[in-house]
Order: structure tokens, then C-alpha cells, then sequence
């Protein structure tokens, strides 16, 4: 609420905007959030929410808080340091080892900085819950999380810390945890939707968090750095990390009958000088790669013109560690140099993507230096161990539930949900009695947020050349008030009043009162991007009024009768939501 000389005063803010496009920022949410002064970099993957930032992640927040309430889940707050012992338990010590950040305390004791809670959490319902009277339960909190990406970029996208909304249910058995799983699908929805994005929900991978299925919520926009593939006549739509795209491409090839012979390929690796020198296309060549599964050297094969999906691999052949073989590797498995594998004759594991199933008139390497195999004929040469979806789909492939065809998207990750099942449960001692006094494991879904991507992908999907269009549902103002001339007097009473009588009414109100330039003013206000802005100054206060405008919407200001302005506002603001609600 306004109180008598507290208004909202750009002078009294830190809002420390930019003309220029910063060096350090590659996509446009970026840009603009160092632009329009809401965040500030420290470090790597490091950044300090200014007070325009902070106020929009606050509404965010609450949005979240609001929808995560209605659904029934309960808010905590979990510490973000957590001792090595717990995440031992699990294991996943070892396998988030790489983005854990890891600490000793003064008496050496070994502790980790959190980078996601199911640890936490289910040890405590492991102490705190054990009969089915007190299932079903939804615990969430909003809290900071730490991970050492690989690549900390695009400002909050992919920082080493940052704010995540994450929560856990957990379930007397499974049609009980699918009816939490939903509420909190639909939950998302409603959050993404109050937040002015729109999203496309895939299946995804489920990758460390284990478990049986997932989902992401993702934002569709060129600079996301998840791939996705989806079919439009029936809706499938998967991350590309799953995705499975049906081939319609040829498997039997020229001279398929003839019985398979060596040539001569004079240094000659790659699939492009392979398919060059024989001149044939890249697909009937078949891709042989050496991999160590948990150490043990197996081969993968797939057609030329495809990539090798590595977390499918990992999961058909169910390892743990899986890494392309070092050049010895490779020589020692095969006989030959790097660049000349194949699999007739080779005597290792071979897992073959499904796409080649059928493969005749192939060409392959041959395991011996400068020559390759042609004429393959896959199921007469080749013992294959087994047939899986090894590669990555692609724009064109099939759809593999309808005859429709993929087109492939890129997008931003804000939201996943996992069905964990029991693993944590049984690991950790999350048990419960039942009616009949056994214990079983407590079935669980865990659900994550990221807030600070969230922020910063509604500026990614709502921008244009000048700035900043925010929602109003978590704009950091809903009105700036913009003196043409701050040093009029007439100016500023009414700045003051029409400021005063919105904050009296429980509306936000930033106020610019800067001594500077109209064209300045104009320019900042596009950028920070404020959904309404009311342009008072001596022109249209002769005509007795004020100049009302929509952020992204028409291209000119309407002047409004001073007397009806802070009505109009009013009714502007009534109208965003319902024009936000409406797309919900
Ligand atoms: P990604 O594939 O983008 O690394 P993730 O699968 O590791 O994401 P989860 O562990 O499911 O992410 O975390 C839940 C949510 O937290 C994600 O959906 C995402 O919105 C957010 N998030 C994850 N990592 C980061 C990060 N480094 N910076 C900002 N937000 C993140
Ligand atoms: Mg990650």
C-alpha cells in the first residue's frame, strides 16, 4: 500500500538500465535482463537479483506457491547443506558427483551443497510417516539449488545456483501416486499459464532421478537448449533425448544379393570420405563405434547418416558408465586403426540401432587398415546381440504412434515431472503400515520448477525490438507513471496523485521522475517493460488529460480525460488478466 511519501520513484530505485547490448549476453532474455537492469552477473553462473528482478521473481514465486497450495502439497524449507552420509545411501554421491559441490566443515566432516532434495525429503518421511492414514502426502519448497553445470550460460537458464520450486509425493501404491502425478501436471499447467507462457509438455527422460516415466514443460523459443521432436496430426511430442523417430528410409541397397567383398578405402575414416570415395549415400553405410560400458568394450552400430543417442544406449544395455573406447581400445578390439570398424568378424557385443534391421547391401569397415566391406548383408554376416532405438530422431522421421511425421523444435526446460516409484522409498526407509499392518514402501512423484529459468523464459517468449512485455501477473509493476517534464509542477501533482490514488487502491506503481530527456524516458520505460504506462505532460494536460498506453499492444498512447485515468487503468488492468486467463 502507498504511504505518503514513500512512492515508488524511479530516482529513489536502482534501476541501472543499458543502451548498449552487452558482451556477455548471447540470447535475448539475457540481453535484456542486464538491460533493463534486473539482474547483475558475479561470477559464472552467479547473479544478484536487483530489485526489478527480485520483485518479478517474487511474483513468480507466489504464483507457484499459490497453485502448489491449491493442490494440496504442504510448504517446507530443507536445508541446502546436506551431510555426504545421506546422498551415500542412494548412491547418488557417485553418480551426481560431477554437479555436486562439495565442502568440508572445520571438523573435516564431509558435506554437499543440495542440488535437488529426494535424499532430504524421504529420509525425513522415513521418521515422520508410517501408516496409511498419513498418506497421501505432497510436501514443496522454494529454495536454492546448487550444480556445477558444465557450461553455466544464458543468465539464469543455466546457472550454478538458482531457485527451483521442487516437491514430493508420496502414495500408498500406484493408482494412488498417477492421481498426484496429475494434480501436479495439472498444476504446472495452471503456473504457466498465470504466467503468461506457453508450453509444450513432452515426454522426457528420467535420466539420474531413475524412475518409471516423466514429463518436461517446455517453452518453445530458437535459443532453447533442449531438442524436441513432435507430431502434429496426434500430439506426440518427446525431448530428443527420448524420442523415437520410425525410419522410412531404404534398407536394402544396390547389389544387396551379392556376396559381401573387401575394397580398398586408402586412408578413408570418416562416414563423408567413406560414402565420397564409393560414392554411395551415407545411409547405407553402417556407423561401427566402440564403447566401454561400465568398462567392457561392446560395439554400437547405426546407419551412417545417424547420431548415436548415448542415454539410449546407456539404458538399453542397462550400464551405469558409458564412454567411447580410447584409440587402444578400439585397435585391440578390432585389429585395425581408428576409423575402419566393423561388425563381420568382430568379436564383441553388438547392439544395433533398429533402423538397421533389414540392412542388405551395406557397407561397412572392414577391421583391417584402408578397407571396408560392401555388399553387408546384415543378418546373413552379423551375429547382433540386439536390436534397440539407439539413435537420435530427426525433423522428417515417422511418428511412432500415428503414420503422421516429426518436426523438430528447440526449447527451454521450466518445469519436469517424474513417477519415481519406490526406489528412494526402499532405499531410504520410507515405509509404511497398511490396513493390514504390512509394511510397503511408499510409491513416489517428484516435481521441479526452476523459478529463475521460468523468469527469464517469459522474457524469452515475450520481447520485442524495444524491450521487455511483461504479463502482468508478474510484471515488477503493473503502472509506471512517466513525467515528460519532471520539472513541471503541474506535472508532478498530478504524477503524484494519479501514483498516490493507484498505491491507495493496492496497485504497483513505479513512477519516473527522472530530470532527463522525454526520449530517455520513453526508451527505459519500453525496455523494463511495465504493461502500463500513463505519459503525463504538459501537452495533454491543457486538454485536460493523460496519455494511456499498453505495452506490445497498439502502437499509439490514447488519451484519456484526467478525471476517468486512474478508471481507465483500473480497467486495463482487469482487462490483461482476462486476456491472460482467456489464453489459460
Ligand atoms: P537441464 O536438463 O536443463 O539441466 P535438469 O533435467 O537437470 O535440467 P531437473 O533436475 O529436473 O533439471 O530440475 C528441475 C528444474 O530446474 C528444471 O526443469 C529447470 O527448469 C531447472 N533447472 C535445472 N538446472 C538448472 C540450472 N542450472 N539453472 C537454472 N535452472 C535449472
Ligand atoms: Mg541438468
Amino acid at each position: 500500500m502507498g504511504r505518503k511519501g514513500v512512492l515508488l520513484r524511479w530516482t529513489k530505485q536502482l534501476i541501472p538500465t543499458l543502451r548498449e547490448v552487452p558482451l556477455e549476453a548471447e540470447i535475448a532474455s539475457h540481453q535484456l535482463m542486464l538491460r533493463a537492469g534486473m539482474i547483475r552477473r558475479l561470477g559464472a553462473g552467479l547473479y544478484t537479483f536487483l530489485p526489478l528482478g527480485f520483485r518479478a521473481l517474487k511474483k513468480v514465486e507466489a504464483i507457484v506457491r499459490q497453485e502448489m497450495d491449491r493442490a494440496g502439497a504442504l510448504e517446507v524449507l530443507m536445508p541446502a547443506l546436506h551431510p555426504r552420509e545421506i546422498w551415500d545411501r542412494t548412491g547418488r554421491y557417485d553418480v551426481l558427483s560431477e554437479v555436486m559441490f562439495k565442502i568440508e566443515d572445520r571438523q573435516g566432516r564431509h558435506l554437499v551443497l543440495g542440488p535437488t532434495h529426494e535424499e532430504i525429503i524421504t529420509d525425513l518421511v522415513s521418521r515422520e510417516i508410517n501408516s496409511y492414514r498419513q498418506l497421501p502426502r505432497n510436501f514443496y519448497q522454494i529454495q536454492t539449488k546448487f550444480r556445477d553445470e558444465i557450461r553455466p550460460r544464458f543468465g539464469l537458464m543455466r546457472a550454478k545456483e538458482f531457485i527451483m520450486k521442487d516437491a514430493y509425493s508420496f502414495d500408498v501404491d500406484w493408482d494412488a501416486a498417477e492421481k498426484s502425478y496429475q494434480a501436479m501436471y495439472e498444476a504446472y499447467q495452471r503456473i504457466f499459464a498465470r504466467c503468461g507462457l506457453r508450453t509444450r509438455v513432452v515426454e522426457a527422460d528420467t535420466g539420474a532421478m531413475g524412475g518409471k516415466s516423466s514429463h518436461e514443460f517446455m517453452v518453445l523459443a530458437e535459443s532453447g537448449e533442449d531438442g524436441l521432436v513432435e507430431c502434429g496430426p496426434c500430439g506426440y511430442a518427446a525431448n530428443l533425448e527420448r524420442a523415437e523417430g520410425v525410419t522410412r528410409g531404404e534398407t536394402v541397397f544396390e547389389d544387396a544379393d551379392r556376396e559381401n567383398e573387401l575394397v580398398d578405402t586408402p586412408n578413408m575414416r570418416t562416414i563423408e570420405e567413406v560414402s565420397g570415395f564409393l560414392k554411395s549415400p551415407p545411409a547405407r553405410l553402417i556407423k561401427t563405434l566402440i564403447y566401454r560400458a561400465d568398462e567392457k568394450p561392446v560395439a554400437v552400430l547405426v546407419p551412417g547418416d545417424r547420431d548415436v543417442n548415448e542415454l539410449k544406449v546407456a539404458r538399453a544395455l542397462g550400464c551405469r558408465k558409458l564412454e567411447l573406447a580410447d584409440d587402444a581400445t578400439i585397435e585391440e578390439a578390432t585389429g585395425a586403426p581408428v576409423g575402419f570398424a566393423g561388425p563381420v568378424g568382430l568379436d564383441l557385443p553388438l547392439y544395433a540401432d533398429k533402423k538397421l534391421r533389414g540392412y542388405r547391401g551395406a557397407i561397412t569397415g572392414a577391421n583391417q587398415a584402408d578397407r571396408h566391406i560392401v555388399h553387408v548383408d546384415l543378418e546373413r554376416d552379423v551375429r547382433i546381440s540386439e536390436f534397440h532405438d539407439l539413435t537420435y530422431a530427426r525433423n522428417g522421421d515417422g511418428c511412432p504412434r500415428c503414420d503422421g511425421t516429426l518436426v523438430e523444435k528447440r526449447g527451454i526446460e521450466v518445469g519436469h515431472v517424474f513417477k519415481l516409484g519406490t526406489k528412494y522409498s526402499e532405499q531410504l526407509g520410507a515405509l509404511y503400515l497398511d490396513p493390514e499392518g504390512k509394511q510397503q514402501p511408499a510409491v513416489m512423484g517428484c516435481y521441479g520448477i526452476g523459478v529463475s529459468r521460468t523468469l527469464q523464459a517469459v522474457i524469452e517468449q515475450r520481447h520485442d525490438k524495444d524491450g521487455i512485455i511483461w504479463p502482468i501477473s508478474i510484471a515488477p509493476y503493473a503502472v509506471e507513471v512517466l513525467m515528460i517534464n519532471a520539472q513541471d509542477a503541474e506535472t508532478r501533482r498530478v504524477a503524484e496523485q494519479i501514483t498516490e490514488t493507484l498505491e491507495k487502491q493496492g496497485v504497483e506503481v513505479l513512477m519516473d521522475d527522472r530530470d532527463e530527456r522525454p526520449g530517455v524516458k520513453f526508451k527505459d520505460a519500453d525496455l523494463v517493460g511495465v504493461p502500463i504506462r500513463v505519459g503525463i505532460g504538459e501537452r495533454s494536460l491543457a486538454k485536460g488529460a493523460v496519455e494511456l498506453k499498453i505495452r506490445g499492444q497498439s502502437d499509439k498512447a490514447k488519451e484519456v480525460p484526467l478525471d476517468q485515468a486512474v478508471a481507465e487503468i483500473q480497467g486495463a488492468i482487469r482487462q490483461l488478466y482476462e486476456e491472460l486467463n482467456a489464453s489459460a
